[in-house]
């Protein structure tokens, strides 16, 4: 099969031995795979080994099985939860299973099993979640980032008339505000990139420039400031932006994940009452709950959407993340 190699810092197409189905698993032509900051930080700092395979925003289609399966069939579409949650530690038995170290540490395409950035991937049957028809393969790819917003805002504790405030307009900070938008919540974002303000403004999504006070406007609109503030950006600066953004008693939840320490004022964070809640990654009911609202277009992420890109491009997606003036998700299709 054809793959997209990441070796010395760079990416290659290559042809590599097709991956063979083992018990309880099965083999998945990709048809579409998504790419995230998370895809550019393992990138642009090496934080994998040669000859890696990336991709963890995958759908594809059953092509093999392996030895006990049944209830899967060459044809199925399905898409992939690319944490192996172990299912036996504490956090697991107890339903934080987004926090399963062994199932972190061994996520698919991020250190553990072979990713999506090819033409095959092998996943186990406990990973796999049934793709109604009416659901694109680009959007397949795309239920694994609307999971991290929907924990987030599930974390978040957003109702009917909770007013939010979101620092970061790309993919993530999209979501999670259709997200809480989706269960009745107020929601004002702001991002330094005009592109970005203008696709939230497109999702009809409340948003506003860096250049028009952006933070004075939100706390106007929401008399005094949000409930919740997700902090979307992956800006360690922003953290602190975040809790002076948010009401005397609010929160802010960090979407996002950070690779450099961040100045903070722990007594400003004390004296107004400001909880830090972090989120990362998603249960398995919260990836099912979020496919359910692409599938039933209860949240809407068709916009969101380009047309993917074929594997060959891969290096110059990466080349030109930071860059990129589009706000759609970098979705490869590695079938073209
Ligand atoms: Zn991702
Ligand atoms: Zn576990």
């Amino acid at each position: 099969m054809r793959a997209a190699i990441l070796s010395d810092g760079r990416f290659s197409v290559e042809n590599v031995p097709d991956p063979e189905p083992q018990e309880k698993s099965v083999i998945l032509a990709v048809s579409a795979c998504g790419l995230c900051g998370t895809d550019h930080s393992i990138y642009s700092n090496r934080l994998l080994g040669d000859g890696a395979i990336l991709g963890h925003e995958i759908a594809g289609t059953v092509v093999e099985v392996g030895q006990g399966v049944r209830e899967w069939t060459a044809g199925d579409r399905a898409a992939v939860i690319p944490i192996p949650y172990c299912g036996r530690c504490e956090l697991c038995t107890s339903g934080q299973q987004n926090l399963c170290g062994p199932g972190l540490a061994a996520m698919m395409g991020c250190g553990g099993a072979a990713g999506g950035l090819a033409e095959l991937v092998r996943a186990p049957v406990s990973s796999l979640r049934r793709l109604p028809g009416a659901v694109v393969p680009p959007l397949g790819a795309l239920v694994e980032p609307m999971a991290v917003a929907w924990h987030a805002v599930r974390l978040g504790n957003i109702r009917p008339g909770t007013r939010v405030g979101v620092l970061g307009l790309g993919p993530l900070g999209l979501f999670a505000g259709l997200v809480a938008r989706q269960k009745g919540a107020l929601v004002f974002g702001t991002d330094s990139r005009p592109h970005r303000v203008a696709s939230a403004h497109a999702l009809g999504l409340g948003a506003f420039a860096a250049d028009d006070q952006p933070d004075d406007r939100i706390r106007d609109l929401t008399r005094g400031g949000p409930d919740v503030v997700f902090e979307a950006s992956g800006r360690p600066e922003s953290i602190e932006r975040a809790a002076h953004l948010a009401r005397v008693g609010g929160s802010v939840v960090l979407v996002a994940s950070y690779h450099s320490p961040a100045e903070m004022t722990p007594g400003h964070w004390f004296n107004r009452g400001i909880s830090l809640l972090p989120s990362i990654a998603y249960t398995p009911q919260d990836f099912e709950e979020a496919l359910d609202a692409i599938a039933t277009r209860r949240i809407d992420i068709g916009p969101l959407v380009i047309r993917p890109r074929p594997l060959e491009d891969v290096q110059d997606v990466f080349d030109g993340f930071a860059t990129q003036t589009e706000s759609a998700k970098l979705v490869i299709d590695p079938s073209i």
